[in-house]
């Protein structure tokens, strides 16, 4: 099966390239040209393997150009004791017919390892393909939560090595300290002074600077990123969505060919677009449920067709949603277009130029019928934690319960009883002080450590062992530095 860009029919690729290379060189984004279908024979065949095993069989029906051997060895790496879960993704029982889908058992206690955790292997596997003897330099601006799972999926691998760079002081305490600590010889973090626009855009300077490129490729060394619109980060999402039908079948909790809903709390539209993937696949789907925060623009759209960024941007109790671009959009778009690459390139220029587009009527029906949205805002998603809690005795972390308000809101409006999946996206203590303050905790005079003791304590639930650890590990990475010297940065670590 070969690969297509969203805004050129015209180009073809195999998935070891598209991985390897990220973005279509006019900034499309790439998809696979048609999409696999699976039927009750393949889902019940997964219900008795691992996770694993699960993921080798998809990933079999994406990744053609990949050995068997290949594909196993990404997937058997990826999906191992670095979880801690045996099951990788656990379902969580709510009430009945209501299930959790928890994606944070990685090592960095949020969604992000699903993907993160296989890219390292995919990618290397790609390059090794397609551009052989190269080392691979990972570059990243986070705003938190990818910076940290992108570091702890590329420790150590051969032949990359990987660069972070977080605004100073836009980052959590946990996150700051999970970055300054982390471990592995390849690996670099830096703060910069300024917020995550100036990261990111530093970093687009970089990959854009003619004599940067120049004096790595004489290192053969080549440049790339680990962002959600990567072929490889998405694909491994599309995997527990299949994988979470399976086990609701296996455990007896649906037949196979119940429809169910899924909510996803979204931001970069990546992890919801996986969901639609599943179901154009043919998995039985019948909602998808897109949550946001306050920065409401995805909800806006899915009810109205027009997106448009101008609009105030929100700093929330659920950080990794506060986006104004969510780029794996246009990837649903070339689908629902019935991939009219004209209509993309209008439509993208027109955000990029006005900060807003229109589709056509028959897109916004075709959306509105694969999807619902919803939005609440902090108040509303700490009472959530709250209602959650004293109801199911369940903790949930800050952008679940965006979800799970904003489910609450549908079930109310539509009345609709079909079984349905929140996907799960962090662990409750990743944003410990925010949950904790949804409980009517005071944490006057704590610091972040003390916070989630005290929300331990409160809740009678544990610290996973991978945050608790971060406070006695040695912070390795202090340096924080202006943007201008970004490069500086990039060349002095890659050099050495
Ligand atoms: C990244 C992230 C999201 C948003 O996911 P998208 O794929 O960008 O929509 C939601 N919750 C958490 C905790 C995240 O880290």
């Amino acid at each position: 099966m070969n690969y297509k860009s969203t805004r050129n029919n015209d180009v073809s690729i195999t998935s070891a390239q598209a991985i390897a290379q990220g973005l279509s060189p006019e900034g499309g984004l790439f998809v696979p040209e048609s999409l696999p279908k699976i039927d009750g024979d393949f889902v019940k065949a997964l219900c008795e393997k691992s996770y694993a095993d699960r993921a080798f069989d998809i990933f079999k029906l994406f990744l053609t150009d990949f050995t068997d051997e290949e594909i196993h060895y990404c997937v058997n790496n990826a999906y191992a004791d670095n979880f801690d879960t045996e099951n990788i993704a656990e379902i969580s029982h709510l009430l009945q017919g209501t299930y959790v889908l928890e994606l944070w058992h990685g090592p960095t206690c949020a969604f992000k390892d699903m993907a993160l955790q296989i890219l390292p292997y995919l990618l290397t596997t790609s390059a090794k393909k397609t551009i052989p003897d190269k080392d691979i330099a990972i570059l990243v601006a986070t705003s938190g939560d990818t910076g940290k799972a992108a570091l702890e999926g590329f420790k150590d691998v051969e032949g990359t090595t990987i660069t972070v760079f977080y605004p100073e002081d836009g980052v959590s305490d946990m996150q700051k300290r999970q970055m300054a600590t982390q471990e592995g010889n390849n690996v670099f973090v830096c703060a910069v002074k300024g917020n995550f626009d100036d990261c990111q855009n530093g970093v687009k300077a970089i990959f854009t600077d003619k004599e940067i490129i120049e004096q790595l490729d004489s290192a053969n060394i080549v440049l790339s990123s680990a962002n959600s619109i990567n072929w490889g980060r998405l694909s491994p999402q599309i995997v527990y969505y299949i994988s979470a039908y399976a086990e609701l079948v296996k455990n007896g909790e649906i037949e196979y060919g119940e429809k169910i809903n899924i909510v996803v709390p979204t931001g970069n539209f990546g992890n919801i677009l996986a969901a639609y993937y599943a179901k154009e696949m043919g998995l039985p789907v019948n909602k998808l449920i897109c949550a946001s925060n306050a920065n409401n623009i995805l909800t806006d759209f899915i009810n109205t067709g027009v997106y448009d960024r101008n609009r105030p941007f929100y700093t929330t109790v659920s950080p990794s949603m506060d986006i104004l671009i969510s780029s794996n959009l246009e990837r649903l778009l070339y689908h629902l277009s019935g991939e009219n690459t004209q209509l993309i390139n209008k439509w993208f220029t027109s955000l990029k130029t006005e900060g807003r587009y229109e589709v056509t009527d028959d897109v916004k029906a075709k959306i509105q019928e694969l999807f619902c949205a919803g939005c609440c805002n902090d108040r509303e998603t700490k009472a959530a934690i709250k209602d959650c809690f004293d109801s199911y005795s369940y903790l949930m972390d800050t952008h679940t319960a965006v979800a799970y308000k904003v489910y609450n809101d549908y079930k109310k409006a539509t009345g609709d009883n079909t079984k349905t999946l929140i996907a799960s996206t962090a662990n409750p203590y990743k944003f410990g002080a925010a949950v904790f303050d949804a409980l009517k905790g005071d944490a006057a005079g704590l610091d972040e450590f003390a916070i989630i003791e005290k929300l331990e304590e409160m809740t009678g639930t544990t610290i996973p062992q991978p945050l608790a650890a971060t406070e006695n590990k040695a912070v390795r990475f202090k340096g924080v530095i202006d943007r201008s010297e970004m490069p500086k940065a990039v060349l002095d670590f890659l050099k050495k």
